[in-house]
């Protein structure tokens, strides 16, 4: 028979393990509105909170052309590579891809008197922006997201 004690503190260990083993990612996902408010600027708050759209053209990254990453200013997740954006004139960031499909989540977005898909990050559910199905030919589509969503790394 074994010792009983070796296997409790087995048990622990596969418990705790486990725990550890959650990326910092997943703590991110049920935030209060005060801890969002308190991290993010007013207007990143206002877009990735509430909903809201950022002015055209006032953005960081709309004319942004230096390659790198962008990611979920909200939890760090990857969203959008460089290799992927593109000048769409819009006046707001634009891609034709994302970096993972599984990164960002499509919510049919009834707002405004406009049927849109909204994206949002997945894992903290950010509103990141709309997408559209009229951009460049590679994939058809346009991500058009705020740049106070994002923040781009290189
Ligand atoms: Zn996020």
């Amino acid at each position: 028979m074994q010792n009983p004690t070796i296997i409790i503190l087995l048990f622990f260990i596969i418990i705790f393990g486990g725990c550890n083993a959650q990326t910092d990612l997943n703590i991110e996902k049920n935030k209060s509105n005060d801890f969002w408010k308190k991290k993010l600027s007013p207007i990143t708050y206002y877009v990735t909170r509430e909903k809201g759209t950022e002015k055209p053209f006032t953005g960081k990254y709309w004319d942004n052309n230096k390659k790198g990453k962008y990611y979920c200013i909200c939890c760090d997740q990857e969203i959008f590579n460089s290799k992927y954006k593109f000048k769409s004139g819009t006046g707001w960031p634009s891609f034709y891809d994302v970096s993972l499909k599984k990164n960002i989540k499509l919510i049919t977005d009834l707002s405004n008197n406009m049927s849109r898909i909204e994206v949002q990050c997945s894992n903290c559910n950010a509103h990141l922006g709309h997408l559209f199905n009229d951009g460049p030919k590679q994939t058809g589509l346009r991500y058009c997201i705020n740049s106070c969503s994002l923040i781009f790394k290189n």
